[in-house]
């Protein structure tokens, strides 16, 4: 196992911030923060408690997150069944401690979010991977097949996918959980861009299925659902026995989450649907500001779903298809930071693509574009 390296998102932030580039690698928002969840949050610091919470989330934010899901997406969901965590991430964290064992094998779509590898590898586990084919970005279910073999215990999937921004959809999804199903597989599915999905396009968690309702294991981030991706606030859902195996983990990872922000969350979740349609609405008009800018100015993006990530097809927009070196150039020649998507693949990248932010204000995406425009 190679030692950690920093990761894409710090070290395209370290030199956006030593260029003053524009930056649209990482991905975090730039647009108004939600007052109600602010709010939410003051009260909790000076009303509610500053102490421990228990140890697998506040009672209030389990029934929160619950309720949130059968509303949303149309899920039942026990509250006994929610283990929350510190963000996405260490949930993430806790799900591949829990069921990988030294030897056991775990199967990754690449590209993937730049987490999983390394969690893997630290539980002792071995990673195979399987590549997401493009321009869809659709999930070769024959070589998933193929890569399941005697030690194969997990299964790492992203839905909506961070940095394709693309869906499974229903039926893959489906022919996902048999297989799990016959070969008695846990199934992670990270869904923490569930709430950012545009065009009226539909979710399908694998809990809604009866095939991985007893060995799926969803994992979600409030930080994504409410654009404040510094709360790491996160959640793991599982049938109860996973439950339980992912909460032993949690306990000596962090045990437990800063309290006044669970409440705040509790209290976000509750918010009216047409309220989460109205926040997602911005960021679906800043994916159509970036894509249309870029489209005029002669680049070709690939279609994104979600997320807050769209994908420039950097052969087809006359660039040469060597993504780390133009993402060099672009914040150098330019000042725009981006990601190149090849450092989410542990073999055989992509090298394609190029991974663009539009979780930004209009002057920031006009800006960005212009300067884009003066690259090509
Ligand atoms: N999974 C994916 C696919 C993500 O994109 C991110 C954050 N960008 C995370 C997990 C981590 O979420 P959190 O900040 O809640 O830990
Ligand atoms: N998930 C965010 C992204 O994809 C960044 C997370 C991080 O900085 N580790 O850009």
């Amino acid at each position: 196992m190679s030692p950690p390296t920093t990761t894409i998102f710090d070290r395209m932030s370290a030199l956006a911030r030593e260029l003053g580039a524009i930056n649209l690698g990482q991905g975090f928002p730039d647009l108004p923060e939600p007052p109600e969840l602010l709010e939410a949050a003051q009260r909790a610091l000076v009303e509610k408690s500053n102490q421990y919470p228990p140890m697998r989330g506040l009672a209030d934010l389990r029934d929160a997150v619950a309720r949130y899901y059968a509303r949303e997406q149309g899920l039942q969901i026990e509250p006994e069944e929610v283990i929350v965590t510190s963000g996405a991430t260490e949930a993430l964290a806790a799900a591949i401690f829990a069921f990988l064992r030294p030897g056991d094998e775990a199967i990754l779509f690449q590209p993937f979010y730049d987490a999983y590898l390394p969690l893997v590898e630290r539980a002792g586990g071995v990673a195979r991977t399987v590549s997401l084919v493009p321009p869809r970005w659709s999930l070769p279910l024959d070589r998933f097949e193929a890569a399941i073999g005697p030690r194969t215990r997990l299964v790492i999937l992203n839905t909506p996918n961070n940095p394709t921004g693309t869906l499974v959809d229903d039926a893959t999804l489906e022919a996902l959980g048999e297989l799990c199903e016959r070969h008695d597989l846990i199934l992670l599915c990270d869904e923490v861009w569930e709430g950012m999905i545009y065009g009226g396009a539909k979710h399908m968690s694998p809990l809604a299925l009866s095939s991985l309702r007893e060995r799926a294991v969803k994992v979600g981030s409030a930080g994504k659902i409410f654009s404040l991706t510094g709360w790491k606030v996160g959640w793991a859902i599982a049938a109860p026995p996973l439950a339980e195996a992912i909460a032993r983990q949690h306990q000596y990872l962090t045990f437990t989450t800063p309290t006044p922000l669970q409440w705040a969350v509790a209290e976000g979740l509750g918010l009216p649907t047409e309220w989460h349609a109205d926040h997602r609405a911005r960021y679906e008009a800043g994916r159509d500001r970036l894509v249309n800018g870029l489209t005029a100015a002669g680049y070709a993006l690939l279609p994104s779903q979600g997320t807050w990530f769209v994908t420039v097809d950097l052969a087809a927009s006359g660039l040469p298809p060597d993504d780390e070196a133009v993402a060099e150039r672009l914040i150098r020649e330019v000042g725009v930071a981006s990601i190149p998507p090849s450092v989410f693949y542990r073999d055989d990248p992509e090298r394609g693509y190029l991974r663009l932010c539009f979780a930004k204000d209009d002057a920031t995406l006009d800006e960005a574009i212009a300067r884009l425009a003066r690259f090509r």
